[in-house]
């Protein structure tokens, strides 16, 4: 156990290195065809499912799971904003439908 908390600064400081840099990395990926910052969460409007952005890069920008066009990849920020309760860290392939409330909503007329 020698300079214990000399290690702890260098694990934390590595740590917080290594975090800024894949931080760097999503915020500097751009779509290559819309002329956007990638998220590091994108979603597919075809099977509603969201995949992180290395996936649909993988995949030339359609998704990684459908095939479905580029147009149809929509930033996890879009879909969380009209669904205030999805988690800011999806499930990879998990469905995560637009309108969930839709079939609720159905009896207000007026919610749209
Ligand atoms: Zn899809």
């Amino acid at each position: 156990m020698i300079g214990r908390s000399a290690s702890v600064r260098f694990r934390d400081a590595l740590a917080g290195w290594c975090c800024a840099s894949r931080k760097g990395e999503a915020v500097k990926m751009r779509h290559p065809y819309e002329k956007r910052k990638v998220e590091a969460w994108e979603w597919c409007l075809t099977c509603e499912k969201p995949f992180p952005a290395s996936d649909w890069q993988r995949a030339d920008w359609d998704c990684p799971l459908c095939g479905s066009g580029t147009q149809n990849m929509w930033p996890w920020s879009t879909v969380r904003a009209a669904n205030p309760a999805y988690p800011e860290q999806p499930e990879r392939g998990v469905l995560y439908p637009l309108y969930p409330v839709r079939a609720a909503s159905e009896g207000q007329a007026s919610s749209v």
